[in-house]
């Protein structure tokens, strides 16, 4: 078995491809299940912990725990934690950190797959040099994984993306891939069975980190944190910039965001727009990543089929918005941008194992799913709205959350009533389920929010979260759809 590994600097992710369907490795992440994060922590014994429980480490011991060690894979630079030995006194290469993350992975696909496994397809970005590669290779074989095939992610994107290449016509697409510590960008071509990155362009040091940072220095700014000793202060540090990230991708399904820091006295709540305009810098010079990437390949804008959106900070609004607005080319959201690079790494895995990966299926949602709401769109009400949360063809599985807030004063419990159907109304769809959640805490109209987050599984189940925002006030409901869509039945089909 080849295993199929996205080693990103944020997340790691492994899938393979059986009979056609990708199948990803489980981490236990309470937050996303493919996904391991590729965090590091060492403890006292030398021993050292990789994924969600590396993360757990960071507010109470944030000296001892590695992210984002892909960033310096390939350089001069030192892994940042000096005082970090191994039972031999040797300080951690980026090449010993980045094989405890494959170890990891490795582990948990032999755990699933119940076989030992030791080989693997690795991606990297397209602007890796040499030394990089080599490095990510030596880091595959220190854990146990001879290295089959390094695969540049943009490549493995569109393997994800498309059959479309099998065309006698040649086209370009470009992928945009905004992750947590990098961005990259490049310009695909494709023709016949020629998958090729023409162009690239991108910065190691930009992502989905400087979002939190821009967000963090807001909040440090409000609570003086330069002359405040209860912030100036490893553990208040960290803390803030946990809430900074939480509220960033909070923003990316909400209009808004109430911040609330108890152990430093902070409240406040944060709109979109404010935090679009945090960003705003930074999303300009992805922005002319773009438009390098296309001069070097000398295509036109309107050369360029799509824009293939890749990594987690891809799901922030105004990135979309931003791109069809200044490139106008239109922008694709089909694949969880966390789950593109590591489905095509499995395809390419599959290939060079010999299985006929003539198509591969990625089950879809077969019909939108809604929450029914009270719109307010221009000065106007419409009321009985259905709220698109999953929308019909999102492949699956996918975790999506909306935030709604009240509509009284005082409310003290709120219906939640799931529709399935393309309608935008609730007289058009099929009512499936109506939960009630009370207990919420008694506010003035709009103050209270409340998430809805619907998790589609691949056994057509899907688990709905329904929670008070700054409370522990959830509840959680297991729903069974019986009219999935076949799993046989093909909905994106990869040649
Ligand atoms: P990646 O390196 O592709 O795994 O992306 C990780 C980055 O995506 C981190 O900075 C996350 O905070 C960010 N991210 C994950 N989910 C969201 C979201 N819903 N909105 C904005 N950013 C997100």
């Amino acid at each position: 078995m080849i295993l199929g590994i996205d080693l990103g600097t944020t997340n790691t992710a492994a899938a393979i491809i059986k009979d056609g369907n990708p199948i990803y490795v489980s981490t236990g992440n309470p937050k996303h299940d493919f996904l391991l994060p590729s965090v590091v922590a060492y403890i006292d014994n030398g021993e050292f912990l990789v994924g969600h429980k590396a993360i757990e480490l960071l507010s109470t011991h944030p000296e001892s725990v590695i992210k984002s060690i892909k960033s310096i894979i390939g350089t001069n630079q030192e892994a940042p934690l000096r005082n970090m030995r191994t039972k031999n006194q040797e300080i951690f290469t980026s090449v010993e950190i980045s094989a405890q993350i494959l170890g990891e992975i490795k582990r948990l696909a032999e755990k699933q797959f119940k076989t030992s496994i030791d080989k693997a397809v690795i991606t990297v970005p397209a602007y890796f040099n040499d030394r990089a590669r080599k490095d990510t290779i030596k880091a595959g074989e220190l854990a146990g994984l001879e290295v089959m095939r390094i695969l540049n992610e943009p490549t493995a994107a569109a393997l994800t993306y498309g059959t479309e290449h099998k065309t006698s016509k040649k086209k370009h697409i470009m992928v945009y891939d905004l992750g947590g510590g990098t961005f990259d960008t490049s310009i695909i071509e494709l023709n016949g069975d020629v998958v090729e990155v023409i162009a690239s362009d991108g910065d190691r040091n930009l992502g989905g980190d400087n979002f939190d940072y821009a967000l963090f220095s807001y909040i440090y700014g409000v609570l003086h944190g330069e002359s405040n000793p209860n912030v100036k202060n490893l553990k208040a540090m960290a803390t803030i910039l946990s809430k900074a990230e939480e509220t960033k991708n909070k923003l990316s399904s909400a209009a808004k965001h109430k911040i609330e820091i108890k152990s430093l006295k902070f409240e406040e709540t944060i709109y979109r727009e404010d935090f679009e305009k945090l960003i705003a810098d930074l999303l300009k010079k992805t922005l002319n990543h773009c438009k390098t990437v296309i001069a070097k390949s000398k295509l036109k804008n309107t050369d360029i089929e799509k824009i293939l959106l890749v990594g987690g900070s891809s799901r922030v609004p105004a990135v979309k918005d931003m791109l069809e607005e200044e490139l106008c080319i239109p922008v694709s959201q089909e694949i969880d941008p966390d789950l593109a690079v590591v489905i095509g790494a499995a395809i390419q895995s599959a290939i060079i194992e010999g299985q006929k990966v003539s198509s591969v299926l990625l089950d879809v949602a077969p019909h939108s799913l809604s929450v029914s709401c009270v719109l307010e769109k221009n000065g106007k009400t419409i009321n009985n709205y259905c709220n698109k949360l999953i929308k019909k063809n999102t492949p699956i599985p996918c975790t999506i959350e909306e935030v709604f807030s009240t509509l009284n004063d005082n409310q003290d419990s709120v219906k939640v009533a799931i529709y399935q159907g393309e309608s935008d109304f609730e007289e058009g769809n099929a009512l499936i389920k109506e939960l009630k959640f009370d207990g919420i805490k008694k506010r003035k109209a709009g103050e209270t929010e409340i998430m809805v987050r619907f998790s589609y599984k691949l056994d057509g189940t899907i688990d709905i979260q329904v929670a008070e925002e700054g409370t522990q006030n959830m509840s959680t409901q297991t729903l069974k759809l019986l009219n999935k869509r076949a799993a046989t039945e093909p909905s994106v089909v990869i040649h």
